[in-house]
């Protein structure tokens, strides 16, 4: 799945699932992408100085490709990401409704 900063995706299994997001961080390597809201987990900090005061903090941890599904801003359904080529440049394409992404 090639997903860009920006991007509406929905979460499509475990904790999270059906819950919409937009995409912060790819991270290609890990084939994983970090969602604001999404996959956050409590940590609990332990108090080191005046900058970090302990407490819970809210971790938002990369969530892989295949847990989610990129959201077409054109029909609003999950869809898979096509490409066309068009005049020598790659271009995304919603698989449902055929519209650039
Ligand atoms: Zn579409």
């Amino acid at each position: 799945m090639k997903l860009k900063k920006g991007d509406t995706i929905i979460v499509t299994v475990g904790k999270d699932k059906g819950k919409k997001g937009k995409v912060e961080r790819v991270v290609p390597s890990d084939h994983t992408v970090v969602v604001a809201g999404i996959n956050v987990f409590k940590r609990h900090m332990k108090r080191k100085d005046d900058k970090n005061p302990g407490g819970i903090i809210d971790l938002v941890k990369p969530i892989g490709f295949g847990k989610i599904a990129l959201v077409c801003p054109s029909c609003g359904k999950p869809t898979r990401v096509g490409y066309v080529v068009a005049k020598n440049e790659k271009v995304r394409v919603c698989r449902k409704c055929g519209k650039k992404l």
